[in-house]
């Protein structure tokens, strides 16, 4: 069984995930938060140095900030779609399109105070095509593309349930309903949520807010599958 350690800086969650001797990174905060990661890292008992893999589930800013550090201290390759490569490599963050009022609101802030959405460059090492075991990085997981939120967002599945899904999902303002506030392609995203739930997934784990379960997966699809 993988052991999950949830990590919350600022408002976005990343997350260290354990199996046997080896320690998964998922999603990288976002910059200027390196130090007090590196705190919350100890605290858990593990270290930076020892991250054996970076994934990172899309490329906005507040997902992987701290990327270009951790990488270098680690020396642990990053694991990107290749859709969402060369936006990592220029530090930039597109904003996403808004799904709702707030969302739609924000989108527009973005774009105008997009300067604010910069971190350092990272090249990535490993590029995700389709879906991909990471059996030979000693996790009994896979990832898969999940896109919406952006073309190129993925998830990480673990065989026993637990599932990290970036902002395919939102958790926040404790509502039920975890469809994102953001999403550029809303059938698509309904289309990745289809198949979350066809999947082995049990437990979710978004970049935003709490974990939360399949039947909330399912109760949020079917409020919104009118969207498809
Ligand atoms: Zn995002």
């Amino acid at each position: 069984m993988p052991e999950i350690f949830p990590i919350k800086l600022s408002y976005t969650w990343c997350y260290l995930v354990k199996q046997g001797d080896k320690l998964l990174m998922i999603d990288a905060s976002l910059s200027g938060f390196e130090k007090k990661f590196e705190k919350k890292v100890r605290a858990l008992g593990l270290a930076v140095e020892d991250i054996d893999l970076i994934i990172l589930t899309h490329v906005h800013y507040d997902h992987v900030g701290i990327t270009n550090w951790v990488k270098e201290k680690s020396g642990a390759p990053v694991m990107v779609h290749e859709k969402e490569a060369s936006i990592l490599e220029k530090g930039g963050t597109p904003i996403p399109l808004g799904t709702e009022t707030l969302g739609k609101l924000l989108n527009k802030l973005g774009n105008i105070f997009n300067f604010i959405f910069s971190y350092k460059p990272v090249k990535a090492d490993i590029l995700i095509k389709d879906i991909l075991s990471l059996a030979k990085f000693g996790f009994s997981a896979t990832v898969v593309p999940t896109p919406g939120h952006t073309e190129g967002s993925i998830s990480v599945l673990f065989g026993t349930g637990e599932s990290f899904v970036g902002d395919c999902c939102f958790q926040i303002f404790k509502r039920k309903d975890v469809f994102p506030i953001f999403a550029n392609d809303v059938p698509q995203l309904l289309k990745s949520w289809i198949s979350l739930l066809n999947s082995e997934a049990l437990t979710f784990y978004p970049g935003h807010g709490q974990a939360f379960t399949k039947e909330v997966l399912r109760f949020s699809f079917e409020k919104n599958q009118s969207r498809i």
